[in-house]
């Protein structure tokens, strides 16, 4: 049984990352397992190192460290192995350039997925060798995969059974961009299944992204996990939370309350506990039960933090 956190470093932890920390270590904890840190920095321009450090500091002050990897990993430097398994699909002709741009991809006659994105209509798919060879001369492509007209479900240990059509619902999607950086979709499946991760906890906002990473799993030849996604915490206001809200970093909370309470506010927030007295997370392990947690979006309630 083996649990993991995988937070992506653009900045300081907020409440929802920590609320996803919390459930992802109870949940892995209250089944004996152990709990992995990986550091989803593929993006380094946008995940600077201090905000890595900063996150693996965060998470020992709340009595939240992860049990390994030691090292910890850093997708910066695993560029080598996700090039292996894109080659994979690459030599099996899944692998295509896209040369879309983005005022392209966003024309107002785009259908769109439930989450915002747009469905990829195969634009650049039957593009012949001279026509790529034409425009590579401007433009260095970003890469998609072919996906299938299939159904992809699963059962969701929070949420239950969620599916999508990968051609009508997703389209093909990226697999890298046009600077090399290979795409969230491929790293977290390969990392996952290569650190012997049984089971993801993340944010609801990653469950219409679950059937791509399954299918991913399957043309792999890689082994799944099991996924809980989690409702978003919002801000009082009904905002979502981001990390550029100061007021809800772990920098101000460190300031103004004790690991302690913090743990403690957030688990009464979830349902976990009926008052927000200050808890460790090795207090709240016994009777933790996803049963008790809102399958809704969970509005902060206000003057808690
Ligand atoms: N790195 C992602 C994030 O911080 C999480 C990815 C995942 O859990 O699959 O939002």
């Amino acid at each position: 049984m083996t649990g993991r956190y995988a937070p992506s470093p653009s900045g300081r932890m907020h409440l929802g990352n920590l609320c996803c920390c919390l459930l992802a270590w109870l949940s892995t904890k209250s089944k004996g397992g152990q709990v992995l840190l990986r550091i989803e920095d593929l993006d380094t321009l946008r995940c600077p190192r201090v905000f890595a450090d900063a996150i693996v500091d965060d998470l020992a002050w709340l009595g939240l460290s992860a049990d390994g990897p030691d090292p910890t990993p850093y997708q910066s430097e695993r560029s080598e192995i996700y090039q292996h398994y894109y080659d994979s699909l690459a030599d099996r002709g899944l692998v295509y350039p896209c040369f879309c741009s983005r005022s392209q991809l966003h024309a107002a006659s785009a259908p769109h997925r439930s989450d915002g994105q747009v469905v990829y209509p195969g634009t650049c798919r039957g593009l012949t060798p001279a026509e790529i060879a034409a425009q590579s001369k401007t433009k260095a492509p970003a890469w998609r995969v072919q996906v299938p007209d299939e159904v992809i479900g699963f059962t969701d240990g929070h949420m239950g059974y969620y599916e999508e059509n990968l051609a009508r619902d997703c389209g093909d999607f990226y697999l890298r961009r046009g600077d090399g950086v290979f795409a969230y979709q491929l790293a977290v499946v390969v990392d996952d299944a290569l650190m012997g991760v049984t089971e993801v906890v993340r944010g609801a906002d990653l469950l219409s992204s679950t059937p791509r990473q399954l299918w991913l799993y399957r043309e792999l030849g890689l082994p799944a996990p099991q996924f809980y996604h989690l409702p978003l915490l919002l801000a009082p206001d009904g905002r979502r939370l981001s990390k550029r809200d100061g007021d809800q970093s772990l920098e101000n909370l460190r300031a103004r309350f004790s690991p302690e309470e913090v743990v403690g506010r957030l688990a009464f927030a979830v349902g976990l506990q009926d008052a927000p007295r200050p808890r460790t997370p090795q207090s709240l392990v016994s009777d933790f039960s996803w049963a008790r947690i809102p399958k809704h979006d969970i509005l902060l309630p206000e003057n808690l933090f």
